[in-house]
């Protein structure tokens, strides 16, 4: 099973003090990575296979697809952590609110883009020390 972990992230902005916001991060157990990954290969394969009897396209799309897939089913394979909620401040405007991040990978830095103020900010690991 998944279990979730709350931690604090650093919001950043050009020019303003950072913002504190707080983040759920889910992290999948390898079962559920494998079927995430699975998922991805699999629906590739479903649509290369269903596009294999349509003319001109089923030169170039299967392929596509099956490629497509699997790629996509690696890298999801490979994703540990989910964000599951990111709340906090905007260090522009101060709007407090989610960020839409649910069900992304977690890496970071990430930029984000506020929907109050329009303004590009960046989710990053708290900074220690200083
Ligand atoms: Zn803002």
């Amino acid at each position: 099973m998944s279990s979730l972990r709350t931690t604090a992230l650093a919001l950043t902005g050009f020019g303003v003090p950072a913002t504190v916001a707080s983040a759920e991060i889910r992290e999948l157990s390898p079962g559920e990575r494998l079927r995430r990954g699975l998922g991805a290969a699999g629906l590739g394969l479903l649509l290369a296979i269903l596009t294999l009897p349509i003319p001109i396209v089923h030169f170039v799309f299967p392929l596509v697809a099956l490629v497509g897939g699997l790629v996509l089913g690696v890298r999801r394979f490979g994703q540990g952590e989910l964000f599951h909620r990111v709340e906090g401040p905007c260090p522009f405007c101060g709007r407090d609110g989610r960020w839409g991040l649910t069900h992304a990978p977690v890496k970071l830095p990430r930029e984000l883009s506020c929907p109050a103020c329009r303004k590009t900010l960046e989710l990053e690991a708290p900074r220690t020390g200083g």
